[in-house]
């Protein structure tokens, strides 16, 4: 449900919708500010008076993708593609998540190939649809099974790689602090799961600027 209109439900009518109860704003402020004392600080000096406010806008903003449907965003394709046939590939998707266990961030980039079959979709749709994913609490993995599920799903390429590349705040900042450490998920489907020779395209082309 959108945003907007989630903000106007009555929280009673919530208990009925989602069989859980969804705070409304003061709920989640209060929160904010019992978080701030459980760390030590005063919620009430001055200089944390309004940050429960900021974090809830900073929310709305960082997990924006739970009022967002990704199968709408590729649902506009253009079929003139004049035979057309090889991969079309977007490379360095620069995205922010954070991952469910922590909610630290993950900083990565995601490339996403596809071979069509008969439409294309507008280069910039992928990106956006990477945005959604990332702005909701993720695993790495679910997050790159995301974006192939709902490209094979809308799109049905003939194939399609989703290849990313991440760094976890909560590997870098705490725990064994491994601050170069990345992680990489794949994702192939199609002519990509059976073409050895297509796969290894893929991989040499998003690598190629590192020979
Ligand atoms: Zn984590």
């Amino acid at each position: 449900m959108d945003r907007q209109i989630a903000r106007q439900v009555p929280d009673e009518e919530w208990d009925n919708l989602l069989g859980i109860r969804t705070p409304n704003r003061e709920q989640a402020m209060a929160c904010v500010r019992t978080l701030l004392s459980f760390i030590g600080d005063n919620p009430d000096r001055e200089g944390l008076r309004d940050t429960p406010d900021r974090v809830l806008r900073a929310w709305e903003e960082l997990f924006g993708g739970y009022g967002a449907d990704a199968d709408i965003v590729l649902d506009r394709t253009f079929e003139e593609i004049d035979g057309y046939e090889d991969m079309i590939l977007l490379r360095d998707v620069d995205f922010v998540s954070h991952c469910e266990h922590h909610m630290l961030p993950i900083h990565g980039k995601a490339h996403i190939a596809y071979r069509p079959k008969s439409r294309v979709v507008g280069i910039s749709k992928l990106a956006r649809v990477v945005d959604i994913f990332a702005k909701r609490l993720q695993t790495q993995e679910t997050f790159t099974a995301q974006i192939a599920n709902t490209i094979e799903k809308v799109l049905a390429p003939e194939g399609l790689a989703v290849l990313v590349e991440a760094s976890h705040q909560c590997m870098v900042t705490r725990g064994i602090q491994k601050r170069d450490a990345t992680t990489i998920t794949t994702a192939f489907r199609g002519c990509f799961l059976e073409s050895e020779r297509l796969e290894k395209r893929f991989l040499s082309l998003v690598h190629a600027r590192e020979k």
